[in-house]
C-alpha cells in the first residue's frame, strides 16, 4: 500500500510537469520507487510505466536543439549495461536488478545494427564514422567512403574519399564543438570527429609502429597526415574548442621525454611538437594533470587540450592510483560543457568512455563495468548541466562484445560471484555446479585470455601493467572456482574459446538512448548510421 501510494505519486508528478512546462517524463520510472513486493505492486508499477510513456508521446520536443552530446560506450553492448547496472545497485547497496543507469531514464531507445560495409562484427573506426559522418564504411577507416584502400597514404585521394562529419558541419556553422574520450584521443572513436584517414592506426607519423612514416609516394601525392596532427591542424570553422584523452607521445617529438614518465620519448619523426602548437594558439590552453586540469581558467581559456597518459588514461578501477592525477570522465565532461556553452549558437561534443572496450578485450569484467558506471555518471553530470528542451543527448555504443550472464542465480546474488542454484531454503541458496560437479561465475565471455591456454595456466590482470600474470594451474578441465573469489577486480571471467590475444567484438545489435529535440526520431531498429542523421535532424544541418 505504502508502495503504490509512492508509485502514485511519480505520475501524478509527471502531469504537473505536462501541465506546467519544461522537462519532459521520464519513461520509466523504476529505480525512483521501492523495488515492488508483490504482485499488486509488480502490476501497479508496470501500469505506471505506461502511464509515464503516455504522457512523454503526448509531448514529443519538435524543436530545434541548439546543443548535441553524443555518448559512445566503447563495447557497451546490452549485457555491459544490464550488468553494469546491477553492479551499480549492489555497490551503493540498493537492489541493483532495480536500478537504472542515469541514460536508462532517457525518454526514446532504439536499436542500432553495427555491421559496417565490410564486416558481420565490426571495428570501432567504421562504426564511429557511421555516428558522426551518416555512412557506413569499411574496417579501419575513418571518416573516409567504402572505395578507399586500407593503406591509402596520398592525401588527395584520401580528401576524394572524405565524408564530412558532424563535427566539421557545427564548425561550419560558428557552433563550439570538442572531443573526449578515456581512450587515446587519436584513437578510431575520438578521431572520426576531426580526421580522414584510411587506416585508423596512423595514429602519429612514426614509423617505429606505423608504416606511414618510411612510404615512397606516387608522382603527384602529398603524404596523408597522421591523426595526431589532423588534430591540432584541424580548421573548419575556428577549429575544435576541446580535445581531452590519453596520448601524449603521439603529439611529442621523439627528442622530447614524457613528462610523467621521463623515459618515454615521444613518438613523432617529423619534429613537429603538437602540445606546443596547440598552446601557442590564441586562448589555448594545453594540460596533461590534474591539477592543471583543475586550475584552467575557463574566463580566459577559449581552447583546451589535454592528453593525461602516454597511451590510453587509466581505467576508472586504477584511476586513482596514477602518479600525476588524472581528471574522471565526469569531471572531463563537465569541464567540456563549461567551456562550450560559452558559445551561444550551442556546441557539439562526442564522449566516450573508451575503456569499457580494453577491460572487455582483457577479459576482466568488473574494469568493463566499473567504466561504464563511470560514464553513466558522466551522463548524469552532462544532463544535469544543459536543458532537456535544447540540449539533444545521445547514448549508444559503437559494436558490442561477447559477455554473457548465464545461469539461473537468485535476484541479488552478486554479479561478479558464482552463480546461484537459486532453490535454498532460508536464504542461503547453494552454488550452482556443472555437468563435472564444478562451480562457475554468472558472467563469462564466448572467448578471450580467460579462457584455458595450451601450456597449461590461466591468467589474471597485473593493474600496475595492464598484462597479465599466469596464476591458476591447468587441471585438464575447468577451473575448480570453489576458493577462487571470482569478485576480485583482478580476475578474468572464463572464456568458452581461449584466444591468443584479446577477446573479440561481438555483432548484435546495441541500444541507442536518446533524451532531448527530435529524441523520439530514435525508435525502431535503424541502421548505425542514422544516428548521424537524427543528430543532424535534431540541429537543422
Ligand atoms: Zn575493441
Amino acid at each position: 500500500m505504502k508502495s503504490n501510494s509512492r508509485i502514485s505519486l511519480v505520475v501524478a508528478a509527471s502531469l504537473t510537469v505536462l501541465g506546467g512546462a519544461s522537462a519532459p517524463a521520464i519513461a520509466d520510472s523504476a529505480s525512483a520507487t521501492p523495488v515492488p513486493t508483490s504482485g499488486a505492486e509488480w502490476f501497479s508499477a508496470g501500469r505506471s510505466a505506461i502511464e509515464a510513456n503516455k504522457l512523454v508521446h503526448r509531448e514529443l520536443n519538435t524543436r530545434r536543439a541548439k546543443n548535441v552530446i553524443l555518448f559512445v560506450g566503447d563495447g557497451m553492448g546490452v549485457s555491459t549495461v544490464t550488468a553494469a547496472r546491477i553492479l551499480d545497485g549492489q555497490q551503493r547497496g540498493v537492489d541493483g536488478e532495480w536500478n537504472r543507469l542515469s541514460f536508462e531514464k532517457f525518454s526514446d531507445l532504439a536499436l542500432s545494427v553495427t555491421a559496417s560495409a565490410n564486416q558481420q562484427t565490426s571495428d570501432s573506426a567504421p562504426t564511429a564514422t557511421a555516428m558522426v559522418a551518416g555512412i557506413k564504411t569499411n574496417d579501419g577507416a575513418i571518416s573516409v567512403d567504402q572505395s578507399i584502400a586500407r593503406k591509402e597514404f596520398c592525401a588527395e585521394v584520401t580528401r576524394a574519399k572524405s565524408v564530412k562529419t558532424i563535427m566539421e558541419r557545427a564548425e561550419e556553422r560558428g557552433m563550439s564543438t570538442g572531443v573526449v574520450s578515456t581512450a587515446r584521443i587519436t584513437h578510431a572513436t575520438p578521431s572520426v570527429n576531426y580526421a580522414h584517414v584510411s587506416n585508423r592506426d596512423w595514429e602519429a607519423n612514426n614509423t617505429i609502429d606505423s608504416d606511414l612514416g618510411a612510404t615512397v609516394l606516387p608522382a603527384g601525392c602529398t603524404k596523408v597526415k597522421d591523426i595526431a596532427a589532423q588534430l591540432v591542424d584541424f580548421n573548419v570553422g575556428n577549429g575544435l574548442e576541446v580535445a581531452l584523452g590519453g596520448g601524449r607521445p603521439y603529439f611529442e617529438p621523439n627528442t622530447k621525454a614524457d613528462p610523467e614518465y621521463p623515459t618515454r620519448m615521444g613518438r613523432r619523426t617529423d619534429g613537429r611538437d603538437l602540445t606546443a602548437e596547440w598552446a601557442a594558439k590564441p586562448g589555448a590552453a594545453y594540460v596533461w594533470n590534474k591539477a592543471q586540469f583543475d586550475a584552467v581558467d575557463l574566463r580566459r581559456t577559449s581552447r583546451l587540450l589535454g592528453l593525461f597518459e602516454p597511451s590510453h588514461v587509466k581505467y576508472e578501477a586504477d584511476r586513482a592510483n596514477d602518479a600525476a592525477g588524472e581528471p574522471s570522465l565526469a569531471e572531463m565532461t563537465r569541464k567540456s560543457i563549461q567551456m562550450l556553452q560559452k558559445n551561444p549558437r550551442g556546441f557539439y561534443l562526442m564522449v566516450e568512455g573508451g575503456r569499457i572496450d580494453h577491460a572487455h578485450h582483457a577479459g576482466n569484467a568488473y574494469r568493463a563495468l566499473t567504466d561504464t558506471i563511470a560514464m553513466a555518471e558522466a551522463v548524469k553530470v552532462a544532463r544535469e548541466m544543459t536543458d532537456d528542451e535544447d540540449t539533444l543527448i545521445v547514448v549508444t555504443a559503437d559494436h558490442s562484445h561477447t559477455l554473457s550472464i548465464a545461469g539461473y542465480p537468485s535476484r541479488g546474488n552478486p554479479i561478479l560471484g558464482k552463480a546461484d542454484t537459486g532453490l535454498g531454503l532460508l536464504g542461503v541458496s547453494p552454488v550452482a555446479k556443472d555437468s563435472l560437479g564444478l562451480p562457475y561465475t554468472t558472467l563469462g565471455y564466448l572467448n578471450g585470455p580467460g579462457g584455458w591456454t595450451g601450456n597449461g595456466s590461466r591468467r589474471e590482470l597485473n593493474p600496475a601493467t595492464e598484462l597479465y600474470t599466469a596464476e591458476i594451474p591447468f587441471s585438464g578441465k575447468r577451473p575448480d572456482l570453489t576458493n577462487v573469489d571470482t569478485t576480485n577486480p583482478n580476475y578474468l571471467q572464463e572464456a568458452a574459446i581461449p584466444t591468443v590475444g584479446a577477446e573479440t567484438h561481438a555483432g548484435e545489435e546495441v541500444a541507442i538512448y536518446a533524451n532531448g529535440p527530435r529524441s523520439y526520431l530514435v525508435r525502431g531498429t535503424l541502421e548505425q548510421n542514422a544516428i548521424y542523421h537524427v543528430m543532424a535532424n535534431a540541429l537543422g544541418l
